[in-house]
């Protein structure tokens, strides 16, 4: 969308064609930002800005290697910018990883967030422990998601499926584990602080796993570091309050193993203590520990999968490129996680995008044109092939539904999440 945006605001004439595989558009914002972070979704008006302008189309339902080739896209289009994000997650690479009851946050948050691929995941939460393993953001939002009540859950715009499902969980005991110390995480203040208003969680904090010396505290450079380490301070020494629920925030352990219950299933995880050296990595110190957990959430990282017939690095899970231009790929450009990696929040998007357009219009010359570039033409390949395109006006009917059936339940949308479901909504409000 930040790519659209910024070829909006240059003077030379352009048609902007934005093609997604679901009949939704906004990719992570609907679903990877955290249900109950509606602000930040707030976005999504910039967007719709985007989407008034004549100049833009939606062309939902259509998926990239399936219904159109990079062939096709470059007889129809003079430039292609692939901005389709990190789908898939890092593995940790330790026994038991494949144990029922083990997932990846990603897996896990587009199931809470209403991904039609995940939709149809049936989400067993018997686990009265569950362990997230990282310290980002997303370990965050996964370990708050798990800790708040159906009340909290109600106000957020979490999938009706997942709703439900967390309604009857019997988790108590959720810990967040940190390989490195307070320092080396990354997550940010504002996501942190909100461990200390959870309803029914009390937050945990042992002071030895963040103990800094004087010095070390004095050595802090960055400014949320060093209010992550207050705030973790101020958890610290809070009392608890008899929470029937708790979120264990762990520093300076490693997950070793998951136990297997004896059938098949997560009955444990064995974490290791560590200690930084002089560089600040983790090393392990041989002190082990078993978590009672039933439920194992890798949270350590998205990472991008390969596009038929784009470059790929493999190493990186990113499309190869300088600044956004595709390597190899004249009229190939990218932009967002899977031009740099799955870093930054929504906002670093756009810097990234504005990057990339200014590449492509420097390079408008060099470009061939495309043989076919009018919009009448595209439409008639993908309906040559039998593909059901979600316009705009689908999409913004789809909208309306789902805010409509969430305003009737006291709620801000009632997400459809199955994609069968979006369709029938779409067709019935087609004219
Ligand atoms: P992230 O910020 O890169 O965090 C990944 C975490 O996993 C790090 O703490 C890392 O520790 C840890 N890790 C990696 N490999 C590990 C291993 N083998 N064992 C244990 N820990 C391991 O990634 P993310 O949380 O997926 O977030 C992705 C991006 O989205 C971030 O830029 C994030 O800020 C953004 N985001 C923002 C929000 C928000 O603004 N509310 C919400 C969600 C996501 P090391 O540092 O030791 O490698």
């Amino acid at each position: 969308m930040y790519a659209a945006e910024a070829l909006l605001k240059q003077d030379t004439p352009v048609q902007v064609d934005i093609f997604d595989r679901l009949p939704t558009p906004y990719g992570l914002v609907r679903y990877g930002v955290a249900p109950d972070h509606l602000k930040i979704k707030s976005v999504t008006a910039v967007f719709q800005k985007i989407f008034g302008d004549e100049r833009v189309r939606f062309l939902g339902n259509v998926e990239f290697g399936k219904d159109i080739s990079a062939a096709d896209l470059g007889h129809h289009y003079d430039a292609v910018i692939y901005t389709v994000g990190a789908s898939s997650d890092r593995r940790l690479g330790i026994a038991g990883e494949d144990l029922e009851g083990s997932l990846s946050a990603t897996e896990f948050v587009a199931w809470y967030n209403g991904h039609p691929d995940a939709a149809a995941r049936e989400m067993v939460l018997h686990a009265t422990g569950a362990a997230v393993v990282g310290a980002g953001n997303v370990a965050l939002d996964v370990s708050r998601i798990l800790a708040k009540t159906a009340q909290e859950l109600h106000e957020s715009d979490i999938a009706p499926h997942a709703l439900n499902a967390l309604e009857q969980s019997h988790v108590t005991d959720i810990y967040l584990l940190s390989r490195r110390g307070p320092v080396q995480a990354k997550f940010t203040t504002k996501e942190l602080r909100e461990f200390g208003e959870l309803h029914a969680a009390d937050v945990v904090v042992n002071p030895e796993e963040i103990a800094l010396s004087d010095d070390e505290y004095a050595a802090i450079t960055d400014n949320i570091v060093r209010k992550n380490v207050d705030v973790l301070r101020e958890f610290a020494a809070r009392p608890l309050q008899g929470k029937p629920r708790r979120v264990h925030l762990r520093f300076l352990v490693s997950p070793v193993e998951l136990i297997d219950n004896g059938h098949g299933q997560v009955g444990g995880l064995k974490i290791e203590r560590n200690r930084l050296d002089k560089a600040g990595h983790a090393v392990g110190t041989g002190e082990y520990e078993v978590l009672p957990v039933q439920m194992v959430l890798r949270s350590v990282g998205y990472k991008g999968v390969a596009l038929p017939g784009v470059p790929f690095d493999e190493q990186r899970g990113v499309i190869p490129n300088d600044k956004g231009r595709v390597t190899g790929q004249v009229g190939g450009y990218t932009a967002g996680w899977i031009k740099r990696g799955p870093s930054g929040v929504v906002g670093t998007n756009k810097a990234d995008a504005v990057e990339t357009v200014a590449c492509l219009m420097a390079d408008l010359s060099k470009l061939t044109p495309a043989p076919q570039h009018t919009c009448e033409a595209i439409d008639a390949l993908l309906r040559e092939r039998g593909v059901e395109v979600v316009t705009l006006d689908d999409w913004n009917a789809l909208e309306a539904h789902e805010l409509e059936q969430g305003k009737a339940q006291g709620r801000p949308r009632h997400k459809v999440s199955h994609r069968g479901e979006m369709l029938e909504v779409i067709r019935s409000k087609r004219k």
